[in-house]
């Protein structure tokens, strides 16, 4: 592969905060591969031509970001992958004999990070908080890692049922694994929660009822930054015996994109510890 230099972007917009770049740029090291990795700003209108010109140009593999999701996800149609259809969305395209597919790696990415922090889903209760997009992405590959109790509660309780509807109508198996509810109907005692509100994002966390965690349960917001979380912080208050963000989860999905791409899979550790190393200095520059 040395010879050949790979086209490769993400799409967004805002895009310029995107971490993308440099993680697939570190991947490419690995393997002595030269990938050219851009970002690209488009709008809603030349979202679908900013696509095909992308392929048409020879281009390898496209990572989607806010707000396209849902329009990669209709763009991939036939081809898009059974965990992208349930989500709605898809956060990784490539061309195959002319026709373009998509896949959504986020929930992929969450399980390999779990796994990475000793708490693999596997016969663990675990906590969701949120319905939107990052959410749906990551409950078929909860289940299919082993959560023996899935429980979606969100602001908007009726986006977490419609949510649990819908994977129930789909997989009936996992049915008995599920639940929805406010952000107050907490009740219970869980292994494994996680944050997938943008509430992180503000100076506060979502404003849920107190959680009962239990003895060495993790606390996982996806939101990453150079500090914890207000949700790490309202975590360890209440009893978290470990709280980690959401970076791991970010290189996990680049590596299975990366995967999908050039079907190689690079070594994440290294990659993470450059990422957090960046994220540290760029907080105090
Ligand atoms: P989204 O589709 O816009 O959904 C936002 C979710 O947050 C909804 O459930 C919404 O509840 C809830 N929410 C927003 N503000 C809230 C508040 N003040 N209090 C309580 N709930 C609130 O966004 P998304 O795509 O799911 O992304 C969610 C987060 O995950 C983002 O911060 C994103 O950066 C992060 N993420 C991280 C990774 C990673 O690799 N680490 C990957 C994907 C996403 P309502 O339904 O009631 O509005």
């Amino acid at each position: 592969m040395n010879d050949t230099t790979y086209n490769c972007a993400v799409i967004g917009n805002p895009i310029a905060h995107s971490r993308s770049p440099e993680i697939h740029h570190a991947f490419a090291q690995q393997f002595a591969m030269t990938v050219h990795y851009e970002r690209i700003l488009a709008t809603s209108e030349q979202f679908d031509s900013t696509v095909s010109e992308f392929f048409a140009g020879g281009g390898r593999g496209l990572n989607i970001t806010v707000p396209f999701k849902e329009r990669a996800f209709e763009l991939a149609g036939a081809q898009a992958s059974p965990r992208a259809r349930l989500a709605g969305a898809v956060n990784t395209l490539w061309q195959q004999e002319g026709l373009l597919h998509g896949c959504n790696t986020d929930g992929p990415g969450l399980v390999y990070d779990l796994q990475r922090l000793q708490a693999n889903p596997d016969g663990r209760r675990i906590l969701l908080i949120g319905a939107g997009g990052a959410a749906r992405g990551v409950v078929l590959p909860l289940l299919e890692a082993g959560a023996t109790q899935l429980r979606i509660i969100n602001r908007t309780a009726a986006r977490a049922k419609a949510l649990v509807e819908q994977v129930q109508q789909h997989l009936p198996t996992h049915a008995a694994r599920l639940s929805a509810g406010t952000l107050t109907e907490v009740e219970g005692s869980w292994d494994i929660v996680i944050n997938a509100t943008s509430a992180s994002l503000d100076a506060q966390g979502p404003a849920h009822a107190p959680i009962h965690y239990a003895p060495e349960a993790l606390a996982y917001d996806m939101v990453y930054g150079a500090h914890p979380t207000p949700f790490m912080h309202t975590a360890q208050a209440q009893g978290a015996a470990r709280c980690a963000d959401g970076l791991g989860m970010l290189v996990g999905q680049a590596a299975l994109s990366f995967e999908i791409w050039f079907s190689r899979r690079p070594a994440l550790p290294p990659v993470l510890d450059q990422l957090r190393q960046q994220l540290r200095n760029d907080a105090t520059h």
